[in-house]
């Protein structure tokens, strides 16, 4: 059998096949040919030594930001070099007005899979400092149904950042975060709702969440938080997660606090998935990228194969992509992280300035998108390493 890329004795994990252990990896095209103990028949174009590597589906991080018209807009195609990263969602930074040219200047052109969510507010985050939902005329319920009938491969849902300061108080609070929910339910898609100092406590936002609705920012200190104020996680919270409201990590610059991760762990919650939020005010840290993100779950104890899951098969399941992504499985799209893990003493920050030290840093050694090796990033096993 000839392939064009072979990946060669790295310890493979698949949480969709519940596969763990030393396998070689052939893709031929964009596709994933083969996954066996020794493929040696195989007549490979191009060998990465894999070996001491872990080789995983690509990384698909659920909330980041690369729209350029933001403050906050990163490029998405070096996220994904540097990061393992093969698909990510842009977290409603466009909304109604701008999602066209968004698509067409950044989605279609990026080589890196790029899926987004439509902001509640017409003009997204063009001037996030603002509160793009202070003035009600720009909660767009239409414009967002409209946007992702006409956009289904890539415009997947609704998001709302649901703070006071963003929303408005009382009344007006409300009326856009009931939008918000109305926007998902006509589009037949899911919300998004970025926590965080809002109108309504997190109970009361859950009782208007239906299964694969989404709270961001789920481990965010301040006053809207997953847990009372003796630190208990509400019941409401696990209840929601029970029935299959996703709760998402996305750490940004203002949304983990060590004191709440910690109090949700020790009480055995964790998050549906991890994210990053990354965006320009946060890339040079605490966040950094997404192994970094998910070092600090295998810091607070979290098994290695859960916090892959967590970043690969659970996202591609919320995105409804889990028989193309998020899976190594013979003949899907050969999107592939390879991870690397090092051992040494590790300062891990969260969103408020407090360290924690950690002992594990995973990082991307070499990023296959659609069975391409990506240029860029740390990548030092897709360069020939003597033996
Ligand atoms: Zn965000």
């Amino acid at each position: 059998m000839k392939c064009d890329l072979l990946l060669r004795g790295g310890e493979v994990i698949d949480p969709s096949q519940r596969l763990r252990g030393v396998r070689d990896v052939a893709v031929s095209g964009d596709r994933i040919a083969a996954v066996g103990e020794r493929l040696d028949e195989v007549e490979a174009k191009r060998t990465i030594d894999a070996r001491g590597l872990f080789v995983v589906p690509g990384l698909i991080d659920l909330h980041v930001h690369v729209y350029p018209h933001s403050p906050y807009g990163l490029e998405p195609d070096p996220l994904c070099a540097a990061g393992g990263v093969t698909t990510m969602l842009d977290a409603g930074t466009a909304g109604s007005y701008n999602f066209a040219p968004f698509r067409r200047e950044t989605i279609d052109r990026a080589r890196t899979e790029v899926l987004a969510l439509v902001n509640l507010s017409c003009i997204g985050l063009i001037a996030a400092n603002l509160g793009e939902l202070l003035d009600r005329r720009y909660a767009d319920v239409k414009g967002t149904v409209r946007m992702i009938r006409e956009h289904p491969d890539v415009a997947v849902g609704v998001k709302i950042r649901a703070g006071t300061h963003i929303i408005g108080e009382g009344a007006d609070g409300w009326a856009n975060f009931r939008d918000a929910v109305r926007a998902a339910r006509e589009s037949g898609t899911w919300l998004m709702v970025h926590i965080g100092e809002s109108p309504m406590t997190i109970p009361e936002m859950l009782e208007h969440l239906a299964p694969g609705d989404c709270i961001t920012h789920c481990f965010k200190g301040g006053s809207t938080r997953i847990t009372d104020d003796t630190g208990r996680v509400f019941d409401e919270v696990r209840a929601a997660a029970q029935r299959g409201v996703v709760f998402d990590v996305g750490h940004g610059s203002g949304s983990f606090h060590w004191e709440v991760v910690e109090a949700a762990a020790a009480q055995d919650f964790w998050p549906t998935t991890i994210s990053t939020d990354l965006h320009t005010a946060c890339i040079g840290g605490p966040v950094f990228d997404m192994p970094t993100t998910m070092s600090k779950y295998l810091m607070l104890g979290l098994p290695l194969d859960r916090v892959i899951e967590m970043s690969t098969t659970r996202p591609a399941a919320i995105l409804k992509r889990d028989n193309e992504l998020g899976t190594l499985r013979v003949g899907t799209r050969a999107d592939i992280a390879v991870l690397e893990r090092r051992e040494g003493r590790f300062k891990f920050t969260d969103s408020y300035g407090g360290h924690r030290i950690g002992r594990e840093l995973l990082s991307a050694a070499v990023t296959v998108r659609r069975g391409e090796v990506v240029p860029g990033g740390s990548g030092l096993r897709a360069r020939h390493l003597a033996d």
